[in-house]
C-alpha cells in the first residue's frame, strides 16, 4: 500500500489522490495533504494562521474567566436571555464554536480522511475529545443544569495546545528540509561556455552535456564536469564536508557549486540540471527523509492499536463514573482519557530523528539512503571491505619481473603488455606503465580475451601468450612448480604476481603492487574499536590478501574468490546470522554491495544515480565507513529514546 509522504498514513492505490511530480507518482490520503506537500509555505502559513485564532480564543476565554472571577460579570452571568442562556455563556459559545470549527477544522477533516481510510490516527482522538467538549459545553450553555460547565474553555484550550505543538514541529520538520534546498541555491545561475572559440555567458539551464566551460578563479563550478585544462584547488566542502581543497588537473572530476581556488580550469560538462551529483543529493536526501524506517511502520502500528484501547477504556470509565456520580461527572472523565492519553509524540519521534541525521549526514557527503539502513545499522557486526580500488588505491605499479627459459626482462615485459593491451584492468595499467617507460610502441595483438579472476590470454606472431594467476596456469595446464618459490616469496611482499607463458611454457612472472590507501588504517581501527569485526574480500591470492590484511590489521580474509562469487561470499557471513556491511566502488561491486544488509558506495564523486548502496560516500575516504556507521546508529539510539520519552 503506498503512504501518504505528508501525514504518513496508509492510503488505498485506488481511491487515493494521485499527483505526478517529476518521474514519480505520490498517493496523498486527502487534498489537503496534496496540498502541504506541493505548497508547503502556504500550508506552514495556514497553520500559523490557526494556532493565532486558538491563541486568541485562548486568550478571550481566560479574559472572560478573570472577569467572572472578579465578580464583574456577575450581574451579565444572570442576566439571562432567552431560556437560561446567559449572556456569559453566549460570549464563551460565540468565542469557542469558530476556534474549534475553524482552526480545528484541519485536525477534525484529518479525523474524517483517517476512518474513511479505515485506519484510526492521533487527529481522531483529538477531535473526538475537542468536539465532544464542544457540544457538551454548547448544549450546557443553552440548558444550563446539564453540568457542562467550563467544557467549551476546555475545547479551545486543548486545540490550541495541540495546534501549537504541530506547528512547532512543523516548522522544525521544514527548518532542516529547507536546509537540503538551500544547497540547489548555492548553484550558480550563469556559466561561461567556449563558443566557436569565444566566451559567451548564457544562463546555468541552457549548458547541454559536452560544453566547454571557462572558470576562472573564485568562481563556481557551474556544474558537473571533467577537466579538459588548467590546474587548480577546488573547495568541495559543499559537497563532501572537507574543508581542505582539491587538487585538480587535466582529467579530474569536477562537482558543480564547487568553488574553484587558484587557477583557470577549462572544463567540459559531464552532467547538467537534474543529473548533476548537487541535484541527485537534494533529490536523494529528500527521499531519504520522507521514506520511514521499519521502527516507523512499529511506531505506526502502535498508535494503530493504541487509538481504539484508549477509546474502549474512555468508554469504560464513562460508563463507571455514569453509574457513580451521574452523567456529568463521567463525561468530564470520558474527555480526560480521550484528550490525555495521546501521544501526539509517538508520531513524530521516528521522522524527526531520521530527518536530523541524514541531514547531518548529508554535510559530511555521506548520504543514508533510506531509514531502512538507519536502522539496520544497530545490527551490524562485519564489515566487508572490496581491497583493488577500496582499500588501496587501486592504481597498482610493477615492483618485480623475474624471468625463466632465456626470455629477458624487457622481452617479458613487452610480452605482457601486448596480452594486456586490451584490458581495462588495474593490473593492466600497471604493466602498460611500466613497458611504455622502456618501449614506445606496444603492438597489438591479432586476438585478444580477458578472463575475469583469472587473467588475460592473446595470439600475436604466432605466440599463445598467457598472463594471470595460478588458476589461469592450471586452466591451461602451464607447469608452474618451478616457480612456486618465486611467487611465494613476492606474494609474501603483499605483491599481486601474474605469470607469463608463451605457447604453454613459463616465461617469468610480474609482480606489481598496490598501496593501502591513507586512512585505511585509522578506519579499521575505529570500526574495529566500534565492536565490529572487519573482513577482506578479493580475487586476489591467499598470501597476498593476508599480507596486505595483516598491515591493515584486517582479522579476516576472503581471498580468490571470483568476481560473480562476491555475492556468495556475502551470503556466507549472512548465513552465519551477521548483519553485513559491504564497503566497494559501487560499479564492479554493485551486486555484492545489493546483497549486503548495508551496501556502502565509496567516492562515488558526481556517480551517484548509480550506486546501488544504502550509504553513499562521495568523498573518496576511508573513514567516512566508520563515520557513516556511527551516524547511523546514534540515530537509531535517538529514535528508541525519542520513542521512550513519548510513551512515557
Ligand atoms: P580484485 O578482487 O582484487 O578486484 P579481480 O577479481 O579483478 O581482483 O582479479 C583477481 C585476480 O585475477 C588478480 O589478482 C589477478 O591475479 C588475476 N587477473 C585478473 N585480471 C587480470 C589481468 N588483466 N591481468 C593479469 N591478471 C589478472
Ligand atoms: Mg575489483
Amino acid at each position: 500500500m503506498p503512504k501518504d509522504p505528508v501525514c504518513g498514513m496508509n492510503v488505498d492505490k485506488d481511491k487515493a489522490i494521485k499527483k505526478k511530480i517529476g518521474d514519480r507518482t505520490y498517493y496523498f490520503c486527502s487534498q489537503s495533504c496534496a496540498n502541504v506537500y506541493e505548497q508547503p509555505e502556504h500550508e506552514l502559513k495556514a497553520m500559523k494562521r490557526r494556532v493565532a485564532i486558538t491563541l486568541m480564543g485562548v486568550v478571550a476565554v481566560a479574559g472572560l474567566r478573570v472577569l467572572a472571577l472578579f465578580g464583574l460579570v456577575a450581574v451579565l452571568m444572570t442576566t439571562t436571555l432567552i431560556g437560561g442562556l446567559s449572556v456569559y455563556s453566549l460570549a464563551l459559545f460565540i468565542v469557542s464554536t469558530p476556534v474549534v470549527w475553524i482552526a480545528g477544522w484541519s485536525i477534525i477533516h484529518g479525523a474524517y480522511n483517517s476512518l474513511r481510510n479505515r485506519a484510526i490516527n492521533m487527529d481522531v482522538l483529538i477531535s473526538a475529545g475537542v468536539v465532544a467538549g464542544w457540544a457538551y459545553g454548547a448544549a450546557n450553555a443553552f440548558m444550563p443544569g446539564l453540568g457542562g460547565e467550563g467544557y467549551l474553555e476546555i475545547a479551545v484550550g486543548i486545540l490550541a495546545f495541540v495546534l501549537l505543538g504541530k506547528y512547532i514541529e512543523e516548522s522544525i520538520r521544514r527548518r532542516s528540509a529547507a536546509s537540503i534546498r538551500k544547497l540547489l541555491e548555492l548553484q550558480p545561475t550563469i556559466a561561461r561556455i567556449l563558443k566557436k572559440g569565444k566566451e559567451v555567458e548564457v544562463p546555468i539551464d541552457e549548458v547541454q552535456e559536452n560544453d566547454v566551460l571557462i572558470i576562472k578563479p573564485g568562481e563556481k563550478i557551474p556544474t558537473d564536469g571533467v577537466v579538459l585544462a588548467g590546474y587548480s584547488s577546488v573547495d568541495e566542502k559543499i559537497i563532501t564536508g572537507e574543508s581542505i581543497p582539491v587538487e585538480k588537473n587535466v582529467g579530474s572530476e569536477v562537482i558543480g557549486a564547487t568553488v574553484n581556488k587558484t587557477g583557470l580550469l577549462r572544463i567540459k560538462a559531464t552532467k547538467v540540471g537534474e543529473e548533476t551529483a548537487l541535484a541527485q543529493i537534494v533529490h536523494l536526501v529528500e527521499e531519504a527523509q520522507a521514506s520511514s524506517a521499519p521502527v516507523q511502520k512499529f511506531a505506526d502500528r502502535v498508535v494503530g492499536k493504541f487509538v481504539p484501547i484508549v477509546f474502549s477504556v474512555a468508554a469504560v470509565s464513562f460508563a463507571y463514573w455514569h453509574i457513580v456520580s451521574g452523567f456529568s461527572a463521567a463525561f468530564f472523565v470520558l474527555l480526560a482519557v480521550l484528550l490525555i492519553a495521546c501521544p501526539c509524540a509517538l508520531g513524530i519521534a521516528t521522522p524527526t530523528a531520521i530527518l536530523a541525521g541524514v541531514g547531518k549526514g548529508a554535510e559530511y557527503g555521506i548520504l543514508l539512503r533510506s531509514g531502512e539502513y538507519v536502522e539496520k545499522a544497530r545490527k551490524l557486526k562485519t564489515v566487508v571491505f572490496d581491497k583493488t580500488g577500496t582499500l588501496t588505491k587501486g592504481e597498482p605499479a610493477v615492483t618485480d619481473i623475474v624471468v625463466y627459459n632465456g626470455y629477458t626482462q624487457k622481452d617479458a615485459l613487452k610480452l605482457a603488455a601486448i596480452a594486456e593491451k586490451g584490458s581495462e584492468h588495474p593490473l593492466a595499467e600497471a604493466i602498460l606503465k611500466a613497458a611504455r617507460q622502456g618501449e614506445s610502441k606496444i603492438p597489438d595483438a591479432e586476438s585478444f580475451e580477458a578472463i575475469p579472476g583469472h587473467g588475460v590470454r592473446c595470439a600475436y606472431k604466432n605466440k599463445r601468450i598467457l598472463l594471470g594467476n595460478r588458476r589461469l596456469m592450471q586452466d591451461e595446464k602451464v607447469p608452474i612448480e618451478q616457480f612456486e618459490e618465486d611467487l611465494n616469496r613476492l606474494e609474501g611482499q603483499g605483491k599481486t604476481v601474474m605469470i607469463l607463458a608463451v605457447n604453454s611454457e613459463p616465461a617469468g612472472v610480474v609482480a606489481a603492487m598496490d598501496t593501502p590507501k591513507e586512512n585505511a588504517v585509522e578506519a579499521i581501527g575505529k570500526l574495529k574499536s566500534m565492536g565490529l569485526e572487519v573482513a577482506m574480500l578479493t580475487g586476489d591470492n591467499e598470501r597476498t590478501a593476508k599480507t596486505i590484511a595483516k598491515q591493515l590489521d584486517i582479522d579476516r580474509v576472503m581471498a580468490n574468490v571470483l568476481p560473480w562469487e562476491k555475492v556468495n561470499a556475502i551470503k556466507k557471513l549472512q548465513s552465519e546470522g551477521k548483519t553485513v556491511a559491504m564497503v566497494g566502488d559501487g560499479i564492479n561491486d554493485a551486486p555484492a554491495l545489493a546483497q549486503a544488509d548495508i551496501g556502502i558506495a565509496i567516492g562515488s564523486g558526481t556517480d551517484i544515480a548509480k550506486e546501488t548502496g544504502g550509504i553513499v560516500l562521495i568523498k573518496d575516504d576511508l573513514r567516512d565507513v566508520a563515520l557513516g556507521v556511527e551516524l547511523s546508529m546514534k540515530t537509531m539510539t535517538k529514535i528508541n529514546s525519542n520513542l521512550f520519552w513519548a510513551f512515557i
